[in-house]
């Protein structure tokens, strides 16, 4: 059928969710994947990634989204974690500073084991623990602005911005490789 021409022209797209232990990271994956929290969620070792569709201009955009899923508290995130990723979102817990200050380790070691063009988004977690507040959002924005980084409080508890911080990463991605073929 007319169509054809289009057939073949899939994306699959990886992304990798980094970021301290206990900021959320699980929660924001399921969340978007499953609508699913949960709120005694367990690390657990080992690599699990979910796979996401969303539609740009009427393509079918995959993303295989990687959670580290307790890898990180060793600080033994493999480089294999890595490996062909194209985008990434970088997590902290609004809650806690230690987890704001950990940012520029996450980013190096991303820096250190991508060899191409990372989409990255920096995301504040927890936005609905406002009260408890450690790290205020004009500091997110500006540690992004600083660094280059599209920027989002989320809240994998309420939903809210869950689905906006995945897409625009992915939609990022997107743009970068249509430019390339352009
Ligand atoms: P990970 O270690 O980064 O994967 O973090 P998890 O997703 O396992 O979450 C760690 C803890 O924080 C769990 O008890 C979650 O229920 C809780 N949590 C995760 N996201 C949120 C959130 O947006 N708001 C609140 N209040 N708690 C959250
Ligand atoms: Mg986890």
């Amino acid at each position: 059928m007319d169509s054809s021409d289009d057939e073949g022209e899939e994306y699959l797209f990886k992304v990798v969710i980094i970021g301290d232990s206990a900021v959320g990271k699980s929660n924001l994956l399921s969340r978007y994947a499953r609508n699913e929290f949960n709120m005694h969620s367990k690390a657990t070792i080992g690599v699990e990634f979910q796979t996401q569709s969303m539609d740009i201009d009427g393509k079918e955009v995959k993303a295989q989204i990687w959670d580290t899923a307790g890898q990180e508290r060793f600080r033994a995130v493999t480089s294999a974690y890595y490996r062909g990723a194209v985008g990434a979102l970088i997590v902290y817990d609004i809650t806690r500073r230690t987890t704001f200050d950990s940012v520029g380790r996450w980013l190096d070691e991303l820096k250190t084991h991508s060899d191409t063009t990372v989409a990255r988004m920096l995301v504040g977690n927890k936005c609905d623990l406002d009260n408890i507040r450690d790290v205020s959002v004009e500091e997110g924005k500006s540690l992004a602005e600083a660094e280059g980084l599209f920027f989002i409080e989320t809240s994998a508890l309420d939903s809210t911005n869950v689905r906006r911080a995945f897409e625009i990463v992915i939609r990022e991605i997107y743009s970068n490789v249509s430019r390339k073929v352009l």
